[in-house]
């Protein structure tokens, strides 16, 4: 169990995006090692319903976007010692056919949401003297992808975020990281056609695209005790894919 030295308390987990694909397999791993759990998501009430009563889990909706919900959700949790900041969307098209609606929910979902919920949840870790932030971004967030301009912007986005924070927070005793994921096998990714999946697991070095357990047994281990050293780091989940 991971409890808090000091008080032998079991420490809460708040996973946004926690009803579908890599924020469920964090919510999954992190209640094997004895956290308490709070499954975040916007729509898909059944999915978050089923994961809870299988984990014995609570959950709360909102729209990650909206910082009255965020604020809303907060209000409601209370305090929360990881916070693993998963919820987001993607978009593939040209940019110069992308939308202004199209960017700014891109941008809003996955930027603006993450900042929004990093705001709620530090100021008990700043009172604490300590707490984990685990961002979400993804490999074309640092390399940037074609035909995913609003994705990328928005994942670079975070990796910004996470490296000023962890400066900004590491003598608060908090530690900051991000994770950038390759190719995972998940609904985001369902739309591909077979070939082009194909094709990302032969570009792999690993040779195969991976699977939401693997990243979620990384954001574990940024969340323990083991990790107590790491911050500002972005860590890669990609088989190899950038090296
Ligand atoms: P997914 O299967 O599509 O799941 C996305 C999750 O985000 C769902 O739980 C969804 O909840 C939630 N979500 C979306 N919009 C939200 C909002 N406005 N407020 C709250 N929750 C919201 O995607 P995934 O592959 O697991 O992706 C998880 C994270 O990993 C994302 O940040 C994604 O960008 C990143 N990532 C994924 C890959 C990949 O290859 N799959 C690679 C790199 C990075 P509802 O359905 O309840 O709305």
């Amino acid at each position: 169990m991971e409890m808090d030295m000091g008080m032998g308390r079991v420490r809460t987990a708040l996973i946004t995006g926690g009803s579908r694909g890599i924020g469920a397999a964090c919510a999954r791993s992190l209640t094997k090692a004895g956290y308490r759990i709070i499954i975040n998501y916007d729509r898909s009430d059944d999915a978050a319903e089923k994961l809870a009563s299988e984990l014995g889990c609570s959950t709360v909706r909102a729209d990650v976007s909206d910082p009255d919900q965020v604020g809303r959700m907060f209000g409601e949790i209370g305090n929360v010692d990881i916070l693993v900041c998963c919820a987001g969307v993607a978009l593939s098209k040209l940019f110069t056919d992308t939308s202004h609606e199209e960017w700014r929910r891109v941008l809003a979902v996955n930027l603006d949401g993450t900042a929004y919920c990093c705001q709620a949840a530090i100021p008990h870790m700043v009172h604490e003297k300590d707490g984990r932030i685990i961002t979400v971004s993804s490999i074309w967030g640092v390399t940037g992808a074609s035909c995913e301009t609003a994705y990328s912007a928005s994942k670079a986005g975070v990796i910004g975020l996470t490296k000023a924070l962890a400066k900004e927070l590491g003598p608060s005793g908090i530690t900051v990281n991000c994770i950038a994921p390759g190719v995972i096998d998940t609904d985001m990714n369902a739309s591909l056609p077979p070939e082009t999946l194909k094709e990302l697991a032969n570009e792999t070095p690993l040779c195969r695209i991976g699977t939401p357990e693997e990243v979620a047994a990384a954001v574990r281990f940024l969340a323990s005790e083991e990790a107590a050293f790491i911050t500002g780091q972005v860590l890669g989940v990609t088989g190899g894919f950038v090296i």
